[in-house]
């Protein structure tokens, strides 16, 4: 939704172009080095992948159907390069429009009084932008390349670079917070790298993602567009009937200053008759004033309605502003949603290392309020590197899932856990009874230890061990986690499978 800034596409969209020479160079100076292993399809596939991608990207009328895409790649190459190009120009020329418009409508809405801060918040980052897209579009291109080296090259580290790149992208994915169709495909491609994917399936996924990223800015543009369009009309309603509320107001102001004197000059001149006339005169003067008396109330009736039809405008104005505000709410919710995503750990969909800390930062000022004992607890897998070792890091991954889940089924709905890192878990007990402190734990611990795991027809057992401490007087987070830390050390050494409190 932040992206609204076209320039920063376009700028997104050049450098994409740049660095598309420079795949291009790369195969230019292959096929000199060794022509053979272009046409032989090694590159033919994810290029032909990037060719159909940038012919949806720029709706270029398509070729006749039999290109002979696959033999004649850099040649194609170069002329969707240069369609590219076109298709810049063109954005160019459309991205001026639509920031002159743009503009107006924030001038317009930040000039207004009625519109309610958090609105005012959205609009300046809509203003500013984000520059995240920009960014992630030249990780992905990163990716692209080292898919292609991964699929060419068989080398001794292959199969780290392999899970190093698939986690590369999966984190590049958690980053994303598309909202739609784009996070639907997101999510698939997430599932998709978390099972074993073929190598040279990877090229094809990062040009995906470059698809994806690029949707999801003109998705986010468009949304965003409306919305302040919307906004505009409402604004605009509002300062409508505002206006003629206003000089309502001051022409009833007026009218009323003037009556006032009115009826003020009357009566003084009533008391002057009462004084100096006699009684026949002052008889003719009463009713003579009488008249303009009523005459005065006929017009203090109008002024009366008038009053009423500026209440029933202000009602309307005050409806207007509450529909804006329910509709600043729904961003509110759709931002709150996109920040949780940042907390979740992306191998094993429990929190993170950052959910962790917001929480415990919570539970602590909690704690230190209420005083209700409060249990940090550390789970670290033992000897975890000889399960990826002997059985790999595919099934080590499956691991770490299982035993997240096993963790999260085991606790309190209001108890709290974490990946705190690698195969470490952190969790958080709150409101525990001290005395019975260890029994949570232990069903923890054996629960993990009755995880029926297979890997290559072996049933497998894995163990954990667990130190633990409850918060104590004086204590700030960092002493609290240095103390479980020294627990866990020591259950590690006093032979590992068990739980030391300290
Ligand atoms: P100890 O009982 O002393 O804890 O032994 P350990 O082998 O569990 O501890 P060590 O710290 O030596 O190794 C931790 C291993 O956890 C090494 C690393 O490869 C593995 N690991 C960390 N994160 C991940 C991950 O995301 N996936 C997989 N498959 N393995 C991971
Ligand atoms: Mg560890
Ligand atoms: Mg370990």
């Amino acid at each position: 939704m932040d992206n609204i800034d076209n320039n920063k596409m376009l700028m997104e969209l050049a450098s994409v172009i740049d660095r598309l020479e420079a795949i291009l160079g790369g195969l230019q100076q292959q096929e000199q080095q060794s022509p053979a292993s272009l046409s032989g399809g090694t590159f033919s596939e994810p290029a032909g992948r990037l060719i159909s991608h940038w012919q949806k990207l720029f709706v270029v009328p398509s070729e006749p159907e039999a290109s002979p895409v696959q033999s004649r790649l850099l040649t194609e190459l170069e002329q969707q390069l240069a369609r590219l190009r076109q298709g810049h120009t063109r954005l160019s020329g459309a991205q001026q429009l639509n920031g002159n418009k743009l503009q107006q409508v924030a001038a317009q809405l930040q000039q207004s009084p009625f519109i309610p801060a958090e609105t005012q918040a959205r609009l300046a980052k809509l203003k500013h932008g984000n520059e995240g897209h920009e960014k992630k579009l030249w990780r992905l291109l990163d990716c692209y390349q080292t898919a292609l080296h991964l699929c060419t090259e068989q080398h001794s580290q292959h199969q780290e670079h392999y899970h190093e790149l698939c986690s590369r992208l999966q984190q590049l994915i958690a980053e994303f917070n598309f909202a739609g169709e784009v996070a639907i495909e997101l999510d698939k491609i997430q599932r998709q790298l978390s099972r074993q994917t073929e190598t040279a399936q990877l090229p094809g996924i990062c040009l995906r993602l470059i698809e994806l990223t690029i949707e999801g800015c003109r998705c986010e543009r468009k949304n965003s567009t409306l919305f302040l369009t919307k906004l505009h009309s409402n604004l605009g309603e509002m300062q409508h009937h505002f206006a003629i509320s206003l000089s309502e107001g001051q022409a009833l102001f007026d009218a009323r200053t003037h009556h006032g004197q009115h009826i003020a000059g009357e009566l003084r001149a009533i008391g002057e008759h009462l004084v100096s006339q006699d009684s026949e005169h002052l008889k003719e003067e009463i009713e003579l004033r009488m008249r303009g008396i009523s005459h005065i109330l006929v017009q203090h009736e109008r002024l009366q309605e008038r009053e009423q039809s500026l209440l029933k405008r202000m009602n309307e104005m005050d409806q207007q502003i509450q529909s804006l505000k329910s509709e600043t709410v729904h961003f509110r919710q759709q931002l709150r949603a996109q920040n949780e995503k940042l907390f979740i750990d992306s191998l094993t969909q429990i929190h993170n290392r950052a959910g962790m800390d917001a929480r415990l930062e919570i539970e602590y000022r909690r704690w230190l309020r209420y005083q209700a004992p409060l249990c940090i607890a550390l789970i670290d897998i033992d000897y975890f590197k000889e399960i990826n070792d002997k059985y790999g890091h595919l099934a080590g991954d499956k691991a770490l899932r299982l035993i997240a889940r096993t963790i999260q089924q085991s606790l309190r709905e209001s108890d709290f856990v974490a990946r705190f890192g690698g195969e470490e878990f952190i969790v958080l007990l709150n409101n525990i009874d001290p005395a019975h402190l260890k029994v949570p734990l232990e069903k923890l611990r054996e629960q993990i230890k009755n995880i029926p795991f297979r890997f290559k027809e072996e049933r497998v057992t894995i163990t954990a061990s667990i130190g633990a401490t409850l918060f104590r007087q004086g204590d700030s987070i960092t002493s609290a986690l240095e103390r479980t830390d020294q627990a866990l050390y020591r259950a590690k050494h006093a032979g590992r499978d068990q739980i030391v409190m300290d």
